[in-house]
């Protein structure tokens, strides 16, 4: 029966999920949350079956029944990503229903975020803010647990200002080129979470993530011949000096880090044979 529950995860996961499309769609558009869900071309309001997550999609083949405009992929992409790191998560602290809820909530807001730098290169200070105010009943719970007491609330605190003055820094002394304000103060909240042992891990492999999917761009892009972008979530063809989103960078590295337990130990472990 194991596989039951892992479904029923995915399938809270996917919902979930449903619902953030909605609301990456109108935030900051002044749409209110509220009202049915309609065709974005044609306008016509959407039946029930027609918002069953991942199925619709799918049966539908991403298209509008009546008008037959493509519905975007994000929202597929954020169905079944939620979808799966619900069920990762679940997997992961099964046994602590309180970190799961936690670790749901915060990537919820994460997955917003990670949409919405995607499509306008902007991190909104409101969802960092409630990231953060995540972050600190992380903290609360990660301290309470562990009985470590305030010199682990300390070093959680000081891994997160640490993660937060080195992007200020790049964005600071790269005249922001490198790297945009909203990326240090998004570290803020992601390393309180993960702490003075992960904050390290998150930085690097943030790094990482954003130097391979960098080339595989630009290799793709080669191939192409164009130089024009043939990705649907970049607006221009991605060049050497760029400006790229990083925050997504950022969040892979972050849920990387929760959900194996890594820290810069591990990375270092993964050179020393
Ligand atoms: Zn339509």
């Amino acid at each position: 029966m194991e596989w039951f529950w892992y479904l029923m995860v995915f399938v809270f996961g996917a919902i979930i999920g449903s619902f953030l499309n909605v609301v990456i769609y109108r935030f900051n558009t002044g749409k209110s949350l509220e009202g049915r869900s309609h065709c974005l071309s044609c306008g016509h309001t959407l039946s029930w079956y027609e918002l069953i997550p991942v199925v619709s999609y799918l049966g539908l083949r991403g298209h509008c029944r009546h008008c037959h405009a493509s519905v975007p992929a994000r929202y597929i992409f954020v169905e079944v990503g939620m979808g799966i790191l619900f069920v990762l998560f679940w997997m992961s602290f099964s046994h602590v229903l309180p970190l799961f809820a936690l670790y749901a909530i915060s990537s919820a807001i994460l997955v917003v975020i990670f949409v919405h730098d995607l499509r306008h290169m902007i991190i909104p200070d409101s969802l960092v803010v409630a990231l953060g105010i995540v972050a600190l009943v992380i903290l609360s719970y990660i301290t309470w647990s562990t009985g470590g007491g305030y010199m682990v609330a300390l070093e959680h605190i000081g891994a997160g200002l640490g993660a937060g003055i080195f992007f200020f820094a790049f964005w600071f002394f790269s005249k922001g080129r490198a790297m945009g304000l909203g990326d240090a103060k998004l570290a803020i909240p992601l390393g309180i979470i993960v702490g003075p042992l992960g904050a390290p891990a998150m930085i690097i492999g943030a790094f990482w993530v954003g130097a391979i999917v960098s080339l595989v761009i630009l290799a793709f892009q080669k191939v192409a011949g164009t130089g024009k972008t043939q990705l649907p979530f970049l607006r221009t063809p991605l060049k050497m000096k760029s400006e790229i989103p990083f925050a997504p960078f950022l969040i892979l590295a972050f849920w990387y880090v929760v959900l194996f337990h890594a820290d810069i130990y591990t990375l270092i472990n993964l050179f020393v044979f």
